[in-house]
């Protein structure tokens, strides 16, 4: 089995390292090989996404992405980009699916902006669809411009839109999803107002015909805002399109603690995927060593439990840094009087250090 490594930009170099060395210390025998993607590659060959990247992350069984992106390349025209390349990998892998955990994990509850009774057990998993909706919708307006300000324009728009298979294959997705956990699912719509989202209500009851033994509940998306800070445990699998995803995923991993906690898989049909922290390249905090490596560890054992059929080790990695927490040692972001403030290499040293303890 070949697994891509795409370290991308900013602290995506520092945290995919510490991945590869937990990785390297399984003693599995995996191919890796790296490419660059983003803002490097876009600086080495013009490209965000280059060819020779996207052939290896389409011959491989599993990609492990770190992140993209730096605001020194906001002036670019958007195909250049480096957050293109994270749209095109989606779109090449078909990836459809977007699995993001929110655990809160005992050690970190006083990390939360929630009071710790709100967080303490929580765990929510968040069912992006990824491939539809108002990211992709045709037509979309243009800037007029050839250097792309918007100028004199009076108007900008974008198109809502989604396909009956697309919104069935992600309900299947969250109805099997849900059945390996407490059986419940909440899609969230905004069906009250977009007919985009009535219908994706009328298929997700049609979907949830065939599955009788999980209880299906609907919400709008402003109330689910609202009810991930009210009361976040009341939720287990949410499923729902992507831009309401984008946003409520990133609301439910503050609840945590820190996105430096929080992996993500995207998957496709075949269940080969990407995976990636949910955080971005944090250009703020990039190449000073003080970035949290945990998303990127713990995505690392969402990928063997995916893609690579591998749950034992899957087990150890996650074992290892509920140990490493344990233990007390923190990155700065989830820093607490009493604990230990280490390094990113550091962390990894130690998640290196407890799966081989195990
Ligand atoms: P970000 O997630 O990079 O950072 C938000 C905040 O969280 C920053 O203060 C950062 O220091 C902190 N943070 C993020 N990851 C951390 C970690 N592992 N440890 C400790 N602190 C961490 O979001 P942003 O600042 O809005 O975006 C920065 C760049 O990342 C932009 O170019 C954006 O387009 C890109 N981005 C990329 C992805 C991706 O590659 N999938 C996702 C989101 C944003």
């Amino acid at each position: 089995m070949k697994i891509a490594i795409l370290p991308g930009d900013g602290i995506g170099t520092e945290i995919v390292a510490e991945a590869v060395r937990v990785l390297e210390v399984l003693d599995l025998s995996f191919e890796t090989e790296s490419a660059l993607v983003g803002g490097a590659a876009y600086e080495a060959h013009g490209h965000p996404l280059p060819e020779a990247t996207l052939k290896l992350a389409q011959s491989a069984d599993a990609v492990l992405f770190g992140a993209v992106g730096d605001w020194k390349f906001d002036t670019l025209e958007r195909s250049l980009r480096p957050e293109q390349a994270i749209l095109g990998l989606r779109k090449n892998l078909q990836l459809f699916a977007n699995f993001r955990p929110a655990i809160c994990h005992p050690q970190l509850t006083h990390a939360s902006s929630l009071k710790p009774e709100l967080v303490a057990g929580l765990d929510i998993l968040i069912v992006r669809e990824l491939t539809g909706d108002i990211y992709f919708g045709q037509p979309r307006g243009r800037r007029l411009s050839p250097d792309g300000a918007f100028e004199g324009q009076q108007e900008a728009f974008d198109t809502m839109r989604y396909s009956r298979p697309e919104i069935e294959r992600i309900a299947h997705v969250a109805f099997q999803a849900a059945r390996k956990r407490s059986k419940r699912v909440t899609s969230v719509d905004k069906a009250n107002v977009l007919e985009t989202f009535q219908f994706w209500r009328d298929v997700m009851i049609e979907v949830h015909a065939e599955y009788p033994d999980v209880e299906l509940d609907h919400m709008y998306v402003d109330n689910a805002a609202m009810q991930l800070v009210k009361a976040p445990k009341k939720f287990d699998v949410v499923v729902t399109g992507n831009m309401f995803g984008d946003i409520l995923s990133d609301e439910a991993a503050m609840l945590t603690g820190s996105i430096g906690m929080l992996p993500s898989a995207s998957l496709n049909a075949a269940n080969r995927g990407l995976y990636e922290p949910s955080h971005g390249s944090a250009p703020d905090i990039a190449g000073k060593n003080i970035a949290n490596p945990l998303a990127t560890i713990l995505s690392l054992a969402m990928m063997l439990r995916f893609s690579l059929n591998q749950p034992e080790a899957a087990v150890r990695v996650e074992t290892a840094v509920t140990r490493v927490l344990e233990s007390g040692l923190r990155t700065a972001d989830i820093w607490s009087e009493g604990t230990q403030r280490v390094g990113t290499r550091e962390m990894g040293s130690a998640v290196v250090a407890a799966v081989k303890a195990a």
